[in-house]
């Protein structure tokens, strides 16, 4: 297409950028796999059988897993997730997608939750969320690799601030579970927005948490308020989408936000605002679809 352009020494120079970029891709993923615990030449993929299934809300579903081989399931960081490969009917084929964590970490077993992505105007629904609700039970098998993820959800050792809508509380829920075990005297808020308290995925878990994290608040908006109360937590309830300016801020607050794209621009923009530093603010997209709600 570059004709003459590409003379010898263009094409050597392309040729030596192309080889140098090659090798670190090369060895940067072999870093990430060392870091996940992948023995060297070993697989990545390993089967695991899924021990439980919990429905959360019309639109979600947990599924609990163990590795089919016996071995413990590896602690992980909270915020990372995990690839989940799915073998689709149909002659749709293999399909690969990331799932974070949500269970706690060292339970011995991994958990995933998992919304189902309805297809909107026309668009056909999700394959692999579709897939994982209508067709994967108990005793069933899943290729999953390590966990992967390089924002940890927990970062740092003073008030953390976990801000999440729809499915993006996966990781916020990792994380309060780790802290119960590890940190249970951190102070932390949780603010999430959701549809309303019936679509409100692993609420449930909530005053288990609040009891073993004295230092937790919890903010939630819902679009809908009406009967939200839940026994046995304490929450500022608020109607409406999330309002920036009245989540808590205490001084060296950390953020972890996850949530749809226009979400989190928006709470960053606002913690920015109210002074929080861009470094102490950590997001995690769930891809460029993710859906609201
Ligand atoms: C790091 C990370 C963590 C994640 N964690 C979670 C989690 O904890 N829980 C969770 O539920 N999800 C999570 N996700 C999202 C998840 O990986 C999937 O993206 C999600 O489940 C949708 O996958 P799917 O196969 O069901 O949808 P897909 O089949 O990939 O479809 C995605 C969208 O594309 C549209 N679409 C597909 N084909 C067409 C077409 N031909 N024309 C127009 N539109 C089309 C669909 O309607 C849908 O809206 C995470 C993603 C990442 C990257």
């Amino acid at each position: 297409m570059l004709g003459d352009a590409v003379t010898p020494e263009v094409a050597a120079a392309w040729d030596e950028v192309y080889w140098l970029l090659a090798c670190e891709l090369i060895a940067r993923e072999a870093r990430l796999y060392a870091g996940a615990g992948v023995p060297e030449g070993g697989p990545v993929w390993r089967d695991w059988r899924v021990t439980g299934r919990a429905r959360e809300s019309a639109d979600v579903v947990s599924l609990t897993l163990a590795p089919a081989d016996g071995g413990a399931a590896p602690g992980f960081t909270p915020g990372r997730y995990v690839s989940v490969a799915v073998d689709l009917d149909g002659g749709r084929g293999q399909q690969i997608r990331q799932y974070s964590l949500s269970g706690r970490p060292g339970a011995g077993q991994w958990r995933i939750t998992v919304k189902r992505v309805r297809g909107e105007r026309g668009a056909p629904d999700g394959m692999v969320s579709g897939h994982l609700h209508d067709r994967v039970t108990v005793g069933d098998t899943l290729r999953l690799s390590p966990a992967f993820g390089e924002v940890d959800a927990t970062a740092g050792d003073g008030p953390l601030l976990l801000v999440s809508a729809g499915i993006g509380l996966t990781p916020a829920m990792a994380a309060l579970a780790h802290l119960a075990d590890r940190d249970p005297g951190r102070r932390v808020t949780l603010a999430h927005a959701d549809r309303d308290a019936e679509a409100h995925a692993l609420r449930a878990e909530l005053p288990a948490l609040q009891q073993q994290l004295p230092n937790l608040a919890v903010h939630l908006w819902y679009l809908d308020a009406a009967g939200a109360d839940l026994p046995g937590l304490k929450a500022e309830v608020s109607p409406g989408l999330i309002d920036p300016d009245r989540i808590p801020l205490p001084a060296g607050v950390a953020a972890h936000l996850c949530g749809p794209v226009a979400f989190m621009n928006l709470v960053r923009a606002g913690l920015l605002r109210r002074g929080v530093p861009a470094e102490r603010i950590a997001y995690e997209v769930f891809g460029p679809g993710m859906l609201p709600g």
